[in-house]
C-alpha cells in the first residue's frame, strides 16, 4: 500500500512551491491507489503561526487535492501534530543514545560561538562533528557520573547525532538517481533539543516510520538532509522509503529561488489563497481572491518539473493523476512564467459552460447594482473570448450597460472630423428606419450606406465606435448595436455629436 505525506511546518502561508509538492504527492499516491497523508510539523514553537494550519488544510481543498488521512481525519495513525505527538520522541532519542549513535551535548550557546570565532580567526569553519566533538562538553567526553550529575541537576543539553566517519555512503533518489557522500563532511547534528522537543530530522524520521510512509516527495532544499535520514534509519534498523527531491522554483528571470517576497515585489501571486500577515497585516495576494480557476493553477504546477513529454498542455486532474510519473520530473530548476500561469487560466475560462460565464456576469451586475434588459447570453458572446477571469466579463462590457459619459481624447483627435455631426446625425435617421434590428441587418445596411455616399468606412465606423464605447476599442460595431437597441444605439450617436 502506498502511503505518501505532505509535511509542511505551519510557520506561514502555504507557498505555491509547497503546493507543488502536495500536488506531486497526491498524484503519484493516487496512481497507486494510496494514502495522501497530512502531518503538520511544528516542533519549532518559535516559528509556529497561527491559522497557518487551516490555510494549508483550505488551499489543498481549494486545488482539489485533499488529504486522506490528517489532522480531524485519523486512521490509526495519529494524532497528526508533531506538538501532539511530543511524548514519542524521546524515547527514540534515548534508544540511539543507549547504542552508541548519539550523545548529549551540555556546550551552552555562548561556548559553541566561541568556538566559530576561535575557528574563523584561523580561517576554518566550525563543525561540530569528529573534528572536535572529543575536544567538546559533550557524554563522549565526561565520565558517567558527571553525565548524570549534569542531567539531574538540570543542566540544558541537546542529544547530538554521532556521525560515523570515514564512510562512503550511497543514497538512492528516484529522480537524481545515486549520490555518494563522504560521512566525514557531515555535522553532528542536533536530534533533541533542551525545550524537550525533538527536532525536525528526529521527527520526521520517527513519524516516516510510524506512519508507514512508503516514499518520501519533497523539496530540493531538504536533500542536503538525506544522508542523516538515510544514516537514521540505518541506526534504528528501520526499512527507509524511497526518496524523490523535487526541483526548486525559479525566478521569472531565473536567478535563484521563487521567494515568498516575489509576490509582493512581482505583483503576481506566489500563494493559492490571500494572507494576511498576523503581525504586519501586509496582505499577500492569492490564486483564488485573484479569480484564478483552481484547475489552472494546478496545471500550471504540475508543469513547474514535470513533463508528460508530449506536446499536450492542458491535464484535468484526473488526466494529470493518469499520466504522472516520477522518471517524468526532472533535476534542473523549474522557471515560474507568471504568463504561462494566466495562459492556463484563459485555456480554463474559456472552457467554462456559458452559462457559468453568464452567471458570473450577473454576480458582477448584481454587485454593481446595474438591472438590465439585454440579453446576457449575447453579451457573453461578444466579450468573453477576450476574457481571462471573470471580472474581465464585466471589464469588457461595462460600456453596454453604462454609456460613455466622456469621449477619449486621442480618440476624438483621430476620427472626429468637420464632417463627422453631419454625417451621424444622417446615419441616425438610417438607423431609425430599420425595423430588423439584428447586427447583419444593420451592418448590410449601415454599409451599403456607406457605399452608396463613397466615403471610407472609418469615417463611419470610428465616430461611430467612440459614441457607442467612449474609445476606438470594443467588439464588433454592429452586434454591440444589435445588443443595445435601436433606441439606445440611436441615442448615443445623439448624446456623441452634442
Ligand atoms: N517540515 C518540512 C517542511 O516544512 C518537511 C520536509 C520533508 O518533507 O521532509 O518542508
Amino acid at each position: 500500500n502506498t502511503r505518501v505525506r505532505f509535511a509542511p511546518s505551519p510557520t506561514g502561508p502555504l507557498h505555491i512551491g509547497g503546493v507543488r509538492t502536495a500536488l506531486f504527492n497526491y498524484l503519484f499516491t493516487k496512481k497507486n491507489n494510496g494514502t495522501f497523508v497530512l502531518r503538520i510539523e511544528d516542533t519549532d514553537e518559535k516559528r509556529f503561526v497561527p491559522g497557518a494550519e487551516d490555510y494549508i488544510i483550505e488551499a489543498l481543498n481549494w486545488c482539489n487535492i485533499p488529504f486522506d488521512e490528517g489532522p480531524g481525519k485519523d486512521s490509526g495513525f495519529g494524532p497528526y501534530r508533531q506538538s501532539e505527538r511530543k511524548h514519542l520522541y524521546k524515547q527514540y532519542a534515548d534508544q540511539l543514545i543507549e547504542n552508541g549513535y548519539a550523545y548529549y551535548a551540555f556546550d551552552t550557546a555562548d561556548e559553541l560561538d566561541a568556538y566559530r570565532k576561535k575557528d574563523e580567526s584561523e580561517g576554518k569553519t566550525f563543525i561540530y562533528n569528529w573534528h572536535n566533538r572529543e575536544k567538546l562538553n559533550n557524554s563522549l567526553t565526561l565520565s558517567e557520573n558527571k553525565i548524570q550529575e549534569k542531567i539531574n541537576s538540570g543542566d540544558p543539553y541537546v542529544i547530538r547525532f554521532k556521525c560515523p566517519t570515514n564512510e562512503t555512503l550511497h543514497l538512492k533518489d528516484e529522480i537524481r538517481g545515486d549520490i555518494k557522500i563522504d560521512t566525514n563532511i557531515l555535522d553532528d547534528k542536533v536530534l533533541f533539543k533542551s525545550d524537550g522537543m525533538p527536532t525536525y530530522h528526529l521527527a520526521n524520521i520517527v513519524d516516516d516510520h510510524l506512519m508507514e510512509i512508503t516514499h518520501v516527495i519533497r523539496g530540493e532544499e531538504w536533500l542536503p538532509s538525506l544522508a542523516l535520514h538515510i544514516l537514521l534509519y540505518r541506526c534504528f534498523n528501520w526499512e527507509a522509503p524511497s526518496f524523490s527531491h523535487l526541483p526548486l522554483i525559479l525566478k521569472p528571470n531565473g536567478k535563484g529561488k521563487l521567494g515568498k517576497r516575489d509576490g509582493i515585489e512581482g505583483g503576481f501571486p506566489v500563494f493559492p489563497l490571500q494572507w494576511t500577515d498576523p503581525k504586519t497585516n501586509e496582505i499577500a495576494s492569492g490564486y483564488r481572491e485573484d479569480g484564478y480557476l483552481p484547475q489552472a493553477v494546478i496545471n500550471m504546477l504540475a508543469f513547474l518539473g514535470w513533463n508528460p513529454g508530449t506536446e499536450q498542455e492542458l491535464f484535468s486532474l484526473q488526466e494529470l493523476t493518469h499520466e504522472f510519473d516520477l522518471t517524468r520530473v526532472h533535476k534542473a530548476g523549474a522557471k515560474f512564467d507568471p504568463n504561462k500561469s494566466k495562459w492556463f487560466q484563459q485555456q480554463y475560462f474559456q472552457q467554462l459552460d456559458a452559462s457559468v460565464h453568464v452567471e458570473q456576469l450577473k454576480q458582477l451586475l448584481s454587485y454593481k447594482n446595474i438591472s438590465t434588459s439585454f440579453d446576457l447570453t449575447e453579451v457573453v458572446d461578444l466579450v468573453k473570448e477576450r476574457a481571462v477571469f471573470s471580472k474581465d466579463l464585466w471589464d469588457l462590457s461595462s460600456f453596454l450597460f453604462i454609456a460613455p459619459s466622456e469621449y477619449e481624447e486621442k480618440a476624438i483627435k483621430k476620427a472626429w472630423k468637420e464632417d463627422t455631426p453631419a454625417l451621424m446625425h444622417e446615419l441616425t435617421r438610417i438607423l431609425g428606419d430599420i425595423s430588423d434590428f439584428t447586427s447583419n441587418n444593420v451592418s448590410n445596411i449601415v454599409k451599403g450606406w456607406i457605399k452608396a455616399k463613397e466615403i471610407g468606412f472609418g469615417k463611419v465606423m470610428m465616430p461611430l465606435r467612440i459614441a457607442f464605447v467612449g474609445s476606438l476599442q470594443g467588439p464588433d460595431l454592429f452586434e454591440i448595436a444589435a445588443i443595445l437597441g435601436k433606441q439606445e444605439t440611436i441615442k448615443r450617436i445623439e448624446s456623441a455629436i452634442e
